[in-house]
Parts: C-alpha cells; structure tokens; sequence
C-alpha cells in the first residue's frame, strides 16, 4: 500500500525541489491560473506558452501560500519519487531519506560554488553556469563542481523527473 496524502504532504514539505529551481527553471501555467502578489512579476513566455520563472517567491523551506489561490500545476505536479511512495514502490521513510540525500548532495554543492565563485546560486543555474561557461573545463575546481553537478543531475533525473514532468514544467537550460 502506498502513502496517503497526508504522508504526500510530508515527504513535499520536506522536499521543495520543484518550487526552488533544484528541478527545472520555469513551472508551466494552464491559461486559466490567475497570477496574484509577487507571481505576477515571475511569469514570462516561451514559444507562446505560459510560464512562471522559478525559484518561486512565496517559496521558504515550503510553500508559504498553499491553501491560497495557487498556479494548478502546484497541486498537479508529482514527481517519480512522489508517484512511487503513492504507489507503493518507496515507503515514506524511504522517499524521505532519498530527498535528504539528494538535498545534502545539492547544499553541499552549492556551497562549494559560492566558495568558488562568490554569489549564492541555485542548483539549476549552477548547472547551466557550469555547461555554458569554459572556465569550467581549464579550472581543476570547478570542473569538479561540474561533475558533481552532473551526478545530482543524473540523481534527480533518477528519482524526480517522471516523463511527463515536461508537460507540466519545463527544463531549461539554453
Ligand atoms: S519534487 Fe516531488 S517530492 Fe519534491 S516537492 Fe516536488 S512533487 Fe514534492
Ligand atoms: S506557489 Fe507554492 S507550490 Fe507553487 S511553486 Fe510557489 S512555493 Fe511551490
């Protein structure tokens, strides 16, 4: 038997990787979401479809608006780790201590870039920075940044990133 929604709430809660841009760059809009607050200033347009840019405002450490009038792709959304706990795959001790591991993997990161390279950034623009950008290939450190961003790409891909993930929220790396 797989988790309830409560326990759906939970291992979210502890999670965020889609509201923080550790997932993807922009969450897709349906045309009907109504934007409000500081989303209105987020949202931007991709080949004529709607979008909001992430990291999301009303994000910290969980969503602080869930019980107000959100875009529907955040009540939509699940990832595959989400998708295999309802399933019965994982259980929730299980889904929890995966998000951990993958939230160590990507402070850590983080941390060593802002060491590195000075401002705080977040771990899909570390990504991108670290795929556009040369010095990461002439310099030992970074490249090591890049390869470990590599490997939490391939882990979040592994346990996050369902197919139809890009239906509802868009990867960007361009
Ligand atoms: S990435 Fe998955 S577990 Fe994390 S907040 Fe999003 S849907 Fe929930
Ligand atoms: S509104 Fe809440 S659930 Fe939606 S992206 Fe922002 S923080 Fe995440």
């Amino acid at each position: 038997m797989g988790v309830n929604s409560l326990e759906e709430q939970e291992i979210c809660i502890s999670c965020g990787f889609c509201c923080d841009r550790t997932l993807f760059d922009v969450a897709r809009l349906t045309a009907s979401d109504e934007l409000w607050g500081k989303l209105v200033d987020r949202e931007t347009e991709i080949d004529g479809k709607r979008f909001m840019r992430l990291p999301c405002p009303y994000f910290d450490s969980k969503c602080t608006i869930y019980d107000k009038n959100k875009p529907a792709v955040c009540s939509s959304f699940k990832c595959k780790v989400l998708k295999d706990s309802i399933n019965g795959v994982f259980t929730k001790q299980e889904a929890l201590d995966i998000i951990k591991e993958a939230k160590k993997t990507r402070d850590e990161l983080v941390k060593e870039y802002r060491l590195l390279k000075g401002p705080e950034k977040t771990f899909r623009e570390i990504f991108v920075d670290a795929h556009k950008n040369p010095e990461f290939e002439k310099n030992k450190e970074l490249r090591l940044i890049k390869m470990k961003a590599d490997l939490l790409d391939i882990l979040l891909t592994k346990y996050f990133k369902p197919e139809d993930a890009f239906k509802e929220f868009y990867e960007l790396i361009d």
